[in-house]
């Protein structure tokens, strides 16, 4: 099943469901008992939303071993992990914004994972059962501000940094997906998930083993090799196989 947030006329976020081309409401709790109306709205007319409120978004930094090379980096022996603040999601279509303070803004495409149930020292074994679905994701970043801050927290926390959806997938398999990043049509990156250094399992066992997740909290797992720079008026898509488009306007 694929789940949408959306704007209804009254101006009131709701969650949907999607069957074919058509969207249904989905009430009362996403990660609970909820009720799904029929699907008769056409998908199109609708404006989409991130397609849930995490209350924290983790990160995993150097997961691909190309990337962690492209950069000069090692590749970590545990899982490299930072946040990026809620105030930084933007939907599909909506613009990411190049802030005056970098002169190097990036695409980092990646897998997201979407927690569905409180999690606390859970196994790789288990993950399974905590995971909602899964989703796209835009870890942007400022690259120069990543290397002279050490601290990455202004570096990935710019309102507009964190693009996420268009939907979450409840039915995705991500032990082998094709995940790739275009910017103006050309290809930036391309790997499968299966290069990951650290699986989903492993991650979401390392992060609960930290903090506790919560239903609607993401993991960005990582971004392939092939990051890059992002002007003002490119368009960047991250697309993974199997689940859909990501697409995103760049404004100085
Ligand atoms: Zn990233």
């Amino acid at each position: 099943m694929r789940i949408i947030r959306y704007q209804t006329p009254e101006g009131a976020a709701t969650y949907g469901w999607i069957l074919e081309d058509k969207v249904g409401e989905v009430q009362g709790n996403l990660f609970g008992e909820y009720r799904r109306r029929e699907a008769r709205t056409p998908f199109k007319e609708l404006k989409l939303l991130a397609p849930c409120e995490p209350s924290k978004i983790v990160c995993v930094g150097r997961n691909y071993v190309e990337h962690a090379k492209e950069l000069g980096n090692e590749v970590p022996k545990i899982p490299l992990i930072f946040l990026k603040p809620p105030s930084s999601i933007i939907a599909t279509g909506e613009y990411i914004v190049l802030p005056a303070q970098s002169k190097q803004v990036e695409h980092e495409g990646e897998l997201v994972v979407v927690i569905g149930k409180r999690a606390k020292n859970v196994t790789a074994e288990n993950a399974k059962e905590y995971i909602f679905g899964y989703t796209i994701g835009n870890d942007v970043t400022a690259r120069d501000l990543q290397k002279t801050d050490g601290q990455w927290t202004r570096a990935k926390g710019f309102d507009t940094f964190c693009s996420f959806g268009p939907w979450i997938d409840t039915d995705f398999d991500p032990s082998d997906a094709v995940v790739t990043c275009r910017v103006n049509g050309q290809m930036r990156q391309m790997a499968s998930s299966r290069d990951m250094v650290f699986n989903v399992g492993t991650l979401v066992a390392y992060i609960s083993s930290v903090m506790t997740l919560e239903p609607g909290d993401l993991i960005f797992t990582g971004t392939p090799a092939g990051v890059g720079e992002l002007q003002n008026g490119d368009i960047v898509d991250v697309e993974i196989e199997g689940l859909g488009k990501l697409s995103n306007p760049v404004k100085a």
